[in-house]
């Protein structure tokens, strides 16, 4: 199979059966998926979106954030990982923006990155989610799904992966591959034992004809 067949495939596949993924963080603004993606680094949706409830209470807007003490937010994020640097990161993020920014997020990749915690992968997902720009971020599960499949080759890094990825994916097509891959990769290509018998890209997947041996 050839890689433009192989794209071909994987795109169809998921075209037909995952048409509107999207993100499992729950938000209803900007502001609020900033914040919830700069928690969900090393940790879980499931952990941020048992958490986002009571911060977005205590501080619904960028404005409030910007004014938290300390303690009182690391007190609501504490049961997600790395809680002191997030909490920095949260402060100095809602500072900037409203110093910086006027209080809104921007939809730029560049401007993204010049907030406290905030790196290529946050600032993709954001302006992809936000506004379907064609920015694809790659995690842990894009890249390890990207690498099994085959769509990249010997990508060392998330950047690398990105660059294949993009190149190869129709750009308005992008946003949604991003969700794709990283919802294939949480629930059936997992990382230690991915479920190939109940995986519908078998016939197009390098890692699966390389250790089942079927071709
Ligand atoms: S066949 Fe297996 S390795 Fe390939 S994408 Fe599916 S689950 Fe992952």
């Amino acid at each position: 199979m050839t890689k433009k067949e192989r794209y071909g495939f994987v795109i169809s596949y998921f075209s037909e059966h995952a048409p509107n993924a999207e993100t499992e963080l729950v938000y209803d603004n900007p502001y609020q998926l900033l914040v919830a993606v700069v928690l969900s680094a090393q940790c879980t949706d499931k952990r941020v979106n048992m958490t986002t409830p009571a911060l977005f209470a205590k501080y619904p807007t960028v404005f409030q954030l910007a004014k938290a003490e300390y303690e009182d937010l690391f007190d609501i994020i504490k049961s997600i990982s790395y809680p002191g640097n997030k909490t920095r990161h949260l402060m100095g993020m809602a500072n900037m923006l409203v110093e910086k920014f006027g209080g809104e997020v921007p939809l730029t990749v560049e401007e993204l990155m010049q907030l406290p915690g905030v790196g290529r992968k946050t600032a993709n997902v954001i302006t992809s989610v936000v506004d379907n720009q064609p920015n694809m971020a790659v995690d842990t599960h894009v890249f390890r799904v990207a690498a099994r499949i085959g769509l990249t080759n010997n990508a060392k890094t998330p950047l690398a992966a990105e660059m294949q990825l993009i190149k190869h994916i129709p750009k308005e097509l992008i946003y949604v591959a991003h969700h794709w891959l990283i919802l294939h990769g949480r629930y059936i290509c997992v990382a230690r034992t991915p479920k190939c018998e109940e995986c519908g890209l078998k016939i197009a997947c390098k890692y699966y004809h390389f250790h089942k041996e079927i071709i």
